[in-house]
């Protein structure tokens, strides 16, 4: 006996069915039961989250020929229902619009239109993803949309409501479709494998249903290559041969190396991820969902039921949350939501990868410029008597650099390693770049070339002004009162603008 795929085999037949989308299917059947049918909708939603079931759930309860009207409960055994169901009804016509982009072929639509359904009560025209119809399709489409004939509905799906022009939106009921969630796609799948008889580790059904990622075709078709692989229990290590993800520890291990500006290690990390046989965009997207879920412990706090981790696993991503300000968490999100769209498109992408692990390591050990203010500016003294020495580092009489930034950034590096690390040949002095109090300021005297450039070429005043866009305004000798001070790690605070002196 030939397999029928799950996606197939459990397809919803009926509203009730629709796994997830609920909204949808309160209003359609109220709309079917009030008689108030539209002439034309849009669907709206991710791939694989129920938008051609829905439109076929539609078209059934519009045509089924067991009941007399319309109705919410389709027989789902006459001729009707069943050959929707194989998209293979003579008066029910769907149309890939991603491969019948041309007018002609709307063209030809309209011009059928005009005859009456052969054995139903409508004739129903599904196009899908309709947004990739030519402009001259939509024309032709917007004809018949304006003044359709009374037998005719149009149901139009689309993963990108954002490309379908405002004409046609204006002419048809349009409905959202949401992303499933974990919970319902995990409980859709237990009922699917109890019913296939086929046993299952409890953590399969979840891991599959977030592999997901809201589609619940693209879940099916895990699980259908699951089955696949033989007789027996489904396991967590059968997920791992069949679809290669990297592990939560995997991905803890190379931010744990970002937090430390372990750019050698984090690089390490990806390499074994992609040897391993993770592509590209496979491991950026699962960083990326890593580094949310770490930013939601964080800021909502470790028993949030936002995420879907338990257990030990979510104490060790905790721990991992509060080595990091939330604006890195949004820092990360963008850098690396960007290296997902280039690595689409590049011949490059292995090295657009190395090149944000990099960024990674050597950026991500963010402070809010606030919290370090606070921090610094302490009793409200002199934030300058604050700023620490590194050990062993002479400091007397070392220039010490006040940096503007050119705009406000979201975030600063702080209380890390001193950059360069202890292998650094040269020795340096003072790279504490600081802010001065207004008072200090107001005395100072306008800094010498020397003394400018000495600064300029200091290693963290380099990083700091790259990392701010900033300018270097001023340079002022620090007392001998600064070298007295006990030794620690370096700090840099950096001026967010809100001194009032202003060179530009
Ligand atoms: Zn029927």
């Amino acid at each position: 006996m030939a397999y029928t795929v799950l996606a197939r085999k459990y397809r919803s037949w009926t509203f009730d069915e629709l796994v997830g989308q609920e909204a949808v299917a309160t209003t359609l059947k109220n709309a079917i039961t009030s008689g108030r049918i539209a002439h034309g909708y849009l669907f709206c939603g991710t791939r694989g989250v129920g938008k051609t079931s829905a439109a076929r759930i539609m078209a059934r309860s519009l045509n089924c020929l067991a009941s007399p009207g319309p109705t919410v409960s389709p027989c789902c055994e006459c001729e009707s229902c069943t050959s929707i169901s194989e998209g293979q009804d003579v008066d029910v016509i769907e149309i890939d619009a991603a491969s019948n982009t041309g007018v002609d072929n709307i063209r030809e639509l309209r011009s059928n239109t005009v005859f009456r359904p052969a054995r139903s009560r409508f004739k129903v025209y599904i196009i899908d993803e309709v947004h990739m119809l030519s402009t001259g399709a939509f024309n032709a489409l917007l004809k018949t949309l304006e003044e359709p004939p009374g037998h005719v509905k149009f149901i139009l799906a689309t993963t990108d409501p954002q490309k379908v022009p405002a004409t046609i939106l204006s002419r048809v009921q349009r409905f959202d479709f949401r992303t499933i969630s974990v919970d319902k796609i995990a409980a859709h799948f237990d009922a699917i494998l109890k019913k296939e008889g086929i046993e299952a580790d409890a953590a399969v059904t979840r891991r599959v249903a977030r592999l997901a990622n809201g589609s619940m075709r693209d879940g099916l078709s895990l699980l259908d290559q699951l089955l696949a692989m033989g007789s027996g229990r489904l396991t967590l290590e059968m997920i791992e041969d069949v679809l290669p993800t990297p592990h939560d520890e995997q991905l803890m291990r190379l931010i744990g190396q970002w937090a430390d500006r372990d750019a050698a290690g984090a690089l390490t990390s990806a390499d074994t991820a992609l040897a391993a046989g993770y592509t590209l965009e496979r491991l950026t997207e699962s960083l990326a969902e890593q580094v949310r879920m770490l930013m939601l412990l964080h800021i909502c706090g470790d028993q949030t039921e936002l995420i879907d981790v338990g257990g030990a696993v979510r104490q060790e991503m905790a721990a991992l949350a509060k080595r990091f300000e939330p604006e890195a968490f949004v820092y990360m999100i963008a850098v690396l939501e960007e290296l997902r769209r280039n690595v689409r498109f590049s011949a490059l992408g292995r090295s657009l990868l190395d090149a944000t692990m990099v960024r990674l390591a050597s950026a991500v050990s963010y402070r809010s410029i606030q919290s370090l203010l606070e921090e610094l500016g302490g009793a409200g003294g002199a934030p300058v008597a604050n700023a620490a020495v590194p050990a062993g580092r002479p400091a007397a009489g070392a220039p010490q650099a006040s940096v503007r930034s050119a705009s406000a950034p979201v975030a600063t590096r702080a209380a890390s390693k001193p950059s360069g690390g202890s292998s650094e040949p040269a020795p340096r002095s003072t790279p504490a770049a600081s802010v001065p109090a207004p008072a200090a300021r107001r005395g100072a005297k306008p800094a010498s070339q020397e003394d400018l450039r000495y600064a300029r070429s200091e290693p963290v005043v380099r990083e700091a002004l790259d990392l701010f866009g900033g300018t270097l305004i001023n340079v002022e000798r620090v007392g001998q009162a600064r070298a007295d001070q006990p030794t620690g790690e370096a700090d840099e605070d950096v001026s967010n603008g809100t001194d009032t002196e202003d060179k530009g």
